[in-house]
């Protein structure tokens, strides 16, 4: 059996035991302690601006950045309809409603026209959405100016789901500082990872106080244990912060491997018929965090991306359909969506090919090999 690919796994830089080592010599293994301050700021000056709150999962930074924003029971909040089921179910921990958009093909992210069409809708039929999630899929950014400016018009507040876009940028603007909210994910498939963990980047240090008290249990100033809110488990710990701190010392590495293996794959896949890259368009800087091809069996004598992916899965390579689009979930299933069948067709017809940063050569080599050979 060949050794086995995967689709995007840890990789260590070598520091990170450094910084769990220091955590264990000065016993700050728990909770809090200098890795989550030194981790905090270290994403704070990679971002460039806002307030960072190092918390449990990316999950957890959704939920925290729905709560700040008063999302409550019976509310709508608009959100992308391609993404990981992560970007929802936040919505339905608070009680509210989410509603589905579809994307745009140029970046597979929230299409604007579909976003207005439901915020105009929803509005007819008596209730204005509370929030708007955006996501940036496999690190493309979404069509942020447009999203910002129908948002801006409707007074809606708007989430960014940054959990895979870490290092990608918008019009010199990096992933990460947009909206009024927001999150990233340091989950063990990420760019970088902790082994678990995410981010909340607020636009205010009274917002990061607020997404920290309520992370740490709500608990009031008191020599008791005190509480007049809801309060969540939700912080970072010191040991898991330690790694964060050594990967923040090769991000700026990782994006430009992952960079590196997608246009090995662009190289050799570009003249194939019926097999499409996305391209970046102007302005937008995208950490390919995973690489993606479309494949159109109309043009592949009928290879479809279901015969790629289990021929890459004989040869112990593994690949992944493109995210199953919310409003197709059976646990969506009864969510309004507005939109064409975009995101749909992504689904049927695109493949996430395997894009660690620590793939070797001759690993990208037989992934392009077998694919090419299923190709006529
Ligand atoms: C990974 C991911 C999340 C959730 O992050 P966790 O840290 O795994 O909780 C949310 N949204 C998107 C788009 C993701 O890819």
């Amino acid at each position: 059996m060949n050794s086995k690919v995967w689709l995007s796994s840890p990789h260590m830089g070598g520091a990170e035991r450094t910084y769990v080592q220091e955590a264990f010599d000065t016993n700050w293994v728990a909770p809090l302690g200098p890795n989550v301050t030194g981790f905090e700021n270290d994403l704070q000056d990679y971002l460039g601006q806002g307030y960072v709150a190092a918390v449990s999962s990316g999950t957890a930074a959704l939920h925290l950045a729905l709560i700040l924003l008063g999302i409550k029971a019976g509310d709508e909040v608009i959100c992308q309809s391609m993404t990981f089921s992560a970007s929802a179910n936040p919505i339905v921990y608070q009680g509210a409603t989410p509603v589905f958009v579809d994307s745009e093909s140029e970046t597979w992210n929230m299409d604007p026209a579909a976003l207005e069409e439901a915020i105009q809708q929803r509005k007819a039929s008596g209730k204005k959405p509370a929030a708007i999630i955006v996501v940036h899929l496999y690190g493309m950014p979404a069509k942020m100016d447009e999203i910002m400016a129908i948002a801006r018009q409707h007074d809606i507040p708007v989430i960014e789901d940054a959990a895979e876009a870490l290092g990608s940028s918008y019009k010199g603007q990096n992933c990460g500082t947009f909206g009024a909210f927001s999150i990233l994910s340091f989950n063990g498939n990420k760019i970088i990872t902790t082994s678990g963990g995410g981010a909340l980047v607020a636009r205010s240090e009274a917002d990061k106080s607020q997404a920290v008290f309520l992370a740490t249990q709500a608990r009031d100033a008191a020599p008791h244990y005190q509480h007049s809110h809801i309060g969540y488990n939700y912080r970072m710990s010191n040991i898991v912060a330690g790694i964060g701190r050594g990967q923040m010392e090769v991000l700026p590495l990782r994006v430009s491997q992952r960079r590196a293996v997608f246009e090995r794959y662009r190289t050799a896949l570009k003249a194939i018929p019926g097999i499409s890259l996305l391209a970046e368009p102007e302005g937008y800087i995208s950490n390919r965090w995973l690489s993606t091809i479309l494949v159109d069996p109309s043009r592949t004598g009928g290879v479809t991306r279901e015969t790629l992916r289990l021929a890459l899965e004989q040869d112990n390579i593994e690949s992944r359909p493109l995210w199953k689009p919310m409003h197709l979930q059976p646990v969506f299933a009864h969510a309004p969506y507005y939109g064409s069948p975009v995101s749909e067709k992504l689904f049927d017809n695109g493949l996430c090919l395997p894009s660690g940063s620590n793939m070797t050569e001759p690993d990208i080599e037989r992934v392009i090999a077998i694919v090419l050979k299923q190709l006529p």
